[in-house]
């Protein structure tokens, strides 16, 4: 018997065997059971079917199972399922490469793949400090990171999370030390941003942020001209500006890319998450022309020296040009805009006692509480209602696939509605926060 009651026993034979992520596997519950997936639907072992509003961690833009990726993965695992990068080379990467560099903006146009979102900010740092030597400058390899920032759980990139909801405490003495600022969001505090780049500004190699939405940091928004702010400030100081889109790019605030609303060019950017359509593995790191030719030399010390084994894996490149093929030849962004009206069902929370801010930007919607006292009770009752959501920390939030049935999408909003508002009665009624743990706390 699977927790989910179905008659599959692969769950208790293999089960005891996995390390799950971001749970306290003693306290928590046990994960779903899911038998297949289709459309925005995950189908569980036991035959419940739920709504997905999260799109598996923000990946699947087209829905599961879209038959064009499938058929252009199909077609590729017979022609070369992968082949080193070392030295070698091959179609649907070097195609993917440019089509990339057309999409976005700027001179955005050298693409290094790897295989995780984490890895492709790790490989960003690496060539921002490189950057700095190969121009024969020393000392430039700190970041300035903000707060509410989620890069990704490797060592480095957890060094330019918020400390408070990254993994700071627990690892402290492990990781490199960073400034974390506040969002330059108004005067006054593009001032103190200010100030702290005239203090570390020749000690930095670069300013990392996630561009219009801070993610899994709290579903966090600023607007543009925080961007732009940052992009000047970048540049009166000589530091570099990275632009993390994982989570942002390929339509999910209702351009392309987010930068695009602030019509600002990073120097370097992070694309991963939807990149395949949630089908398959896939990064990248893109670097300006500028930021390339500092590495274009005569001497080899100048090379980046970096290459994942399973770099431009030929089977989730080929998965991601079948996912740009969707996004040029389907209506993705006007599916984006009805999902945004369509999101703002969820305004009715904002008459729910301890909801404190209702947002929706693109194919987001967040709806933030004061608190949540018992996270693993809240997940429970979304499950029990048939819908997929992950809330985290304060914020209940959907990100549903831009396929998604506008019938289903009222259900999910219609959803949230209703179970915050129960949720909210019986935390009154209780009366008392219960101490969060730590896991808790974390955007699994
Ligand atoms: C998810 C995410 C990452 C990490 O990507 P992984 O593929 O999980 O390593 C980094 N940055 C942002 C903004 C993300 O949303």
């Amino acid at each position: 018997m699977t927790p989910s009651g179905a008659g599959e026993d692969w769950f208790e034979r293999g089960f005891p065997h996995l390390w799950m992520p971001y749970a306290q596997m003693k306290t928590s519950a046990p994960p779903l059971a899911v038998r297949e997936t289709r459309g925005s639907r995950i189908v569980l072992e036991d035959g419940r079917e739920l709504v997905d509003g999260i799109a598996s961690w923000w990946t699947a833009a087209h829905g599961y199972n879209h038959p064009h990726i499938a058929q252009a993965v199909r077609r590729q695992v017979e022609v070369m399922p992968h082949v080193m990068f070392g030295g070698l080379v091959h179609q649907p990467a070097a195609e993917l490469a440019g089509r990339l560099a057309a999409l976005l903006p700027g001179d955005l146009e050298r693409v290094f793949f790897s295989e995780s979102g984490s890895v492709s900010v790790e490989i960003a740092m690496k060539i921002a400090v490189q950057y700095w030597r190969n121009r024969g400058y020393r000392g430039r390899t700190r970041f300035l990171a903000f707060k509410g920032g989620y890069h990704g759980d490797t060592f480095a990139t957890m060094s330019v999370c918020d400390p408070e909801i990254g993994m700071h405490a627990q690892f402290t003495g492990a990781l490199l030390e960073q400034p974390i600022a506040e969002l330059p969001a108004d005067e006054e505090r593009a001032q103190a941003f200010e100030a702290v780049l005239a203090r570390h500004g020749s000690s930095l190699a670069a300013i990392l942020v996630e561009p219009l939405v801070q993610g899994a940091g709290g579903m966090r928004f600023h607007g543009p001209a925080v961007l732009q702010r940052l992009r000047l400030l970048a540049d009166r100081y000589d530091v570099l500006l990275i632009f993390d889109e994982i989570f942002t790019g390929f339509g999910r605030t209702g351009t392309l890319f987010a930068c695009e609303q602030a019509g600002v060019v990073p120097d370097i950017i992070t694309l991963s998450k939807a990149l395949t359509g949630g089908t398959l593995p896939l990064a990248a790191t893109v670097a300006r022309r500028g930021i390339f030719e500092a590495f274009w030399s005569d001497d080899p010390s100048h090379a980046l020296m970096h290459g994942p084994t399973y770099m431009g894996n030929a089977l989730a490149c080929a998965a991601a040009n079948a996912s740009l093929d969707l996004f040029a030849g389907e209506p993705r962004l006007a599916q984006v805009a009805r999902i945004s009206e369509g999101l703002h069902a969820l305004d009715a929370c904002r008459e729910i006692p301890g909801v404190r801010d209702v947002r929706v930007l693109g194919a987001l919607g967040v709806v933030e509480l004061d608190h949540i006292d018992d996270l693993g009770a809240l997940k429970a009752r979304f499950i029990d209602a048939g819908v997929w959501v992950r809330p985290f920390r304060n914020v209940v939030y959907l990100a549903p696939s831009f396929t998604i049935d506008p019938d289903d999408l009222a259900f999910l909003t219609g959803t949230v509605v209703r179970v915050v508002a129960q949720h909210e009665g019986r935390q009154r009624a209780v009366g008392g926060v219960a101490p969060r743990t730590r896991d808790e706390r974390l955007f699994g």
